[in-house]
Formats: C-alpha cells, structure tokens, sequence
C-alpha cells in the first residue's frame, strides 16, 4: 500500500544514482530499480527521510496537488504582519 508521510511541503529533485538497488514507489507502491530515472522527495527537505518515486507518479501527484513544493506551501501561509503594524497594535 501505497503512503506517504504527512509533510506541509516536499523537496523534489531527480535522483542520481548509480547503486543497483530497488525501492518502494511511495506515490503507487510499486517497486522502483534506482537505475532508471526516477525522483527523491523529501518531506519538508529532510533528507533521512527522503523517498525514491517513480517520475511519472511525482509528475501525477504535483498535478493532483498532493505535492506541494516550499514555495507552493509559503503562498498559502498568511503573511506575517509588519512590523510597524505590530507595534501600533499594542
Ligand atoms: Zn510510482
């Protein structure tokens, strides 16, 4: 089954890697030869916890929205008061 971890944003990039591994396509939970072009997402940037994902299923999830990347996520953060607005609060 697929699962992804709960992340406010994801840090995406292509992944290069030359280790004839194979991993679990957190996106559709098929598995994934890492020598085959494919993405790392990191929940939030963090990379001990980054994933391998099949490229086309990164690609599907960004278009469903299901992977925001920081950038996306700071748009939908109020912005943060000015500071003189901040001090005539008071
Ligand atoms: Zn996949």
């Amino acid at each position: 089954m697929a699962k992804l971890d709960p992340a406010r944003w994801w840090a995406i990039r292509p992944a290069q890697n030359r280790k004839p591994a194979t991993y679990r396509c957190p996106l559709c939970g098929y598995h994934l030869h890492a020598m085959t072009s494919h993405m790392l997402i990191a929940p939030e940037g963090d990379a001990s916890r980054r994933r391998h994902a099949h490229a086309e299923c990164v690609l599907a999830a960004r278009r469903a929205g299901r992977l925001p990347l920081h950038e996306d996520w700071q748009k939908t953060q109020p912005r943060e008061p000015s500071l003189l607005r901040r001090v005539f609060r008071r």
